[in-house]
């Protein structure tokens, strides 16, 4: 087992990654807590054991369930349950559930604590560390939400083995995004300390910039593609297979602005290609219309705003404004 903390003040809490983990619930349980709620999903083939009173509730599946409603239906069923402030709040489950159980805990009794145990890679590796949670409106996605740390994160490998493939490689999208923040040849590392590498390096970035005011951003290395493809939303794409391509297209501009080498590009490309993920945009791909949400993104502060591979610090990659939209259409014509 490997413990990863993350160090932030009266907030600190530690990551356990390892075949197993979802075991040490109980020991990790926040001091005090004589009770606890499991948040999860109802195909969730995954139990935990808080070693203290319990119960579940489950909420519904997918982006649909991210919403406002969700947590007035979770806080009530807190309240009719007797859940109070001292005790604590489990999310089992992906990024939805972790965002979902997460923002429920920050609002109810105005923050009350709780444990992750992501079950998908992609909350391993992401979702579940660095206290982002939130949920939808009709609007846009993420745009209610809070800065609420977790009391532990337990993120069990054994967990992703019931992953339906497809929700597993999508996962790998983001894994490939590290390989360019530091982790390096992630791809040769068993899945333990892959995971393990991941949120180190997450925890890093999380720790040097809890709220996103600048070095945060870099985590949405690959995004800017990812989104505009997301927006347009006739694509079938999973959110990591999208940033699967994002990573390669952002190579693409950087390389075209002289930032890095093709043989730079060609590990983007191979990284990639391990996981099995595409290194093209979808077949139909409305490319104006890619161009014009890219000016729309949430990074998009001074014209088009990329995280670019090619800088002087030991990230690697920086956040780079005013791209220019020849350069942009150029490396759009190489993920064809
Ligand atoms: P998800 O939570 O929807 O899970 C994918 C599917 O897998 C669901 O149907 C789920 O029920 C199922 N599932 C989960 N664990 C399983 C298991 N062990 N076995 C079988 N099935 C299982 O998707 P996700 O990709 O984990 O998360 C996506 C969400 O994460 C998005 O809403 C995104 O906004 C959010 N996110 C948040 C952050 C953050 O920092 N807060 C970062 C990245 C993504």
């Amino acid at each position: 087992m490997r413990t990863v903390p993350v160090e932030l003040a009266e907030r600190s809490y530690d990551v356990l990654v390892g075949a197993g983990a979802r075991h040490e619930l109980a020991a990790v349980l926040p001091e005090g807590a004589r009770r606890a709620v499991v948040v999860t999903q109802a195909n969730i083939p995954v139990e935990v054991d808080p070693g203290v009173e319990h119960t579940v509730l489950t909420i519904g599946d997918g982006e649909p369930a991210k919403t406002l409603d969700t947590i007035g239906d979770l806080c009530s069923a807190f309240s009719r349950w007797g859940l109070t402030r001292n005790d604590v709040i489990v999310a089992l489950g992906g990024g939805v559930v972790t965002d979902v159980a997460g923002f429920a805990a920050a609002s109810y009794h105005r923050g009350t604590r709780f444990v992750s145990v992501p079950t998908t890679l992609l909350g391993q590796i992401d979702a579940a560390i660095g206290g982002k949670t939130g949920v939808n409106l009709p609007e846009g996605k993420n745009l209610v939400g809070a800065f609420w740390q977790p009391s532990a994160v337990l993120c069990d490998t054994e967990t992703l083995q019931t992953l339906p493939p497809r929700e597993l490689r999508a996962g790998m999208g983001e894994l490939a995004k590290y390989h360019f923040l530091g982790g390096g040849r992630l791809d040769e590392l068993p899945i333990d300390e892959r995971v393990a590498r991941c949120v180190e390096i997450k925890a890093d970035v999380v720790v040097s910039d809890e709220r996103e005011g600048g070095r945060r951003a870099i985590l949405n290395y690959g995004h800017t593609l990812a989104h505009a493809l997301e927006t347009a939303g006739r694509y079938d794409l999973r959110h990591g297979e999208a940033v699967a391509v994002g990573l390669v297209y952002a190579a693409e501009v950087s390389a075209r602005l002289g930032r890095i080498d093709a043989e730079r590009v060609a590990e983007h490309r191979r990284v990639v290609q391990a996981y099995d993920l595409p290194t093209t945009v979808p077949a139909g791909t409305d490319l104006d219309e890619v161009v014009r949400l890219f000016g729309r993104d949430k990074k998009a502060i001074d014209g088009v705003t990329f995280v670019l591979d090619g800088a002087d610090t030991a990230d690697g990659v920086e956040v780079v404004t005013g791209v220019p939209e020849d350069v942009l259409r150029e490396a759009l014509d190489s993920v064809l």
